[in-house]
């Protein structure tokens, strides 16, 4: 599809992956609606690229329904919708001072896997009953995993299963859809420098930039943009999850 003239929605796109992705589809002329939880950074991103900001908790579903009412009255129908929205907080080694809070483990499923779903059957739900575009398409759905999905670390048990559950929903829920001609692909990124990382020493940071075997740094939220663009525009590609790492593959 050719965004050109498209409505899209981002989720997280007040920080990080999804604000450059918002940027991109922004600069090849959609109209984009910013959806973050964090209605500051997302009033920021959308100012600095003429979309509209949409507070949105993608792991409610009363949220996600009004903020799809609100860019629908705001902008019109969407027929992009990139999933950035995740959390990689509350992570805590298994088996060490005592059980694992069963809270945070709830809590990262709740955003990163059923936060995705949320938001891709709701705007299926309404890119289903769009006119189709050329070739019988009415959308296109891209999803954020990660590669913890199949290389998870220590502390990542939670992470790991609910990017693990984005990966194994993606060629389902393409099949699904195929027959409304909706789109589905999931990309899986290494480690990408983003605030999500920020958060980390430096010197692990400088570490695993090391360990990625070419391009031996850590990835820019530009180059996962220029994925996710990549998939709007192909329409061949579906059901599929492309990793995007540089080829690491980390020791435990
Ligand atoms: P980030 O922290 O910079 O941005 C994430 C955004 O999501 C934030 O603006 C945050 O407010 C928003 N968010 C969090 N919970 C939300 C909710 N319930 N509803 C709506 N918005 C919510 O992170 P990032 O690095 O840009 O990561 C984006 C996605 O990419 C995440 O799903 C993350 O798991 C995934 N990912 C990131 C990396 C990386 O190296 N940065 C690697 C693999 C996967």
């Amino acid at each position: 599809m050719n965004p050109n003239g498209q409505i899209a929605i981002v989720t997280g796109a007040g920080s990080g992956l999804g604000e450059a992705t918002a940027r991109t589809l922004a600069a090849k002329g959609a109209r984009v609606a910013i959806l973050d939880v964090g209605i500051d950074r997302a009033s920021t991103v959308a100012a600095a690229i003429g979309g509209i900001a949409v507070q949105c908790d993608v792991s409610s579903g009363d949220s996600g329904v009004a903020a799809l009412a609100e860019v629908a009255e705001r902008l019109g129908e969407p027929r992009i919708l990139v999933n950035c929205a995740g959390i990689a907080i509350g992570v805590k080694t298994i088996g060490k001072d005592g059980p694992h809070p069963l809270e945070q483990y709830r809590k990262v499923i709740e955003i990163n896997l059923i936060g995705t779903f949320n938001m891709i059957r709701l705007f299926a739900d309404r890119a289903a009953k769009l006119e189709p575009l050329q070739g019988g398409e009415r959308g296109v759905i891209v999803n954020t995993a990660s590669v913890a999905a199949y290389d998870g670390q220590i502390g990542q048990a939670a992470y790991s299963a609910s990017k693990g559950g984005v990966v194994g929903m993606t060629l389902p829920v393409a099949r699904d859809l195929a027959r409304s001609g909706i789109r589905v692909c999931t990309i899986a990124p290494g480690i990408f420098r983003t605030p999500m990382m920020a958060g980390m020493p430096q010197e692990v940071q400088d570490s695993l930039g090391a360990a990625v075997p070419f391009p031996s740094r850590l990835g820019e939220p530009s180059e996962y943009a220029a994925l996710a663009l990549h998939i709007v525009e192909n329409q061949m590609l579906n059901g599929e999850t492309i990793r995007l790492d540089g080829a690491i593959r980390m020791a435990p």
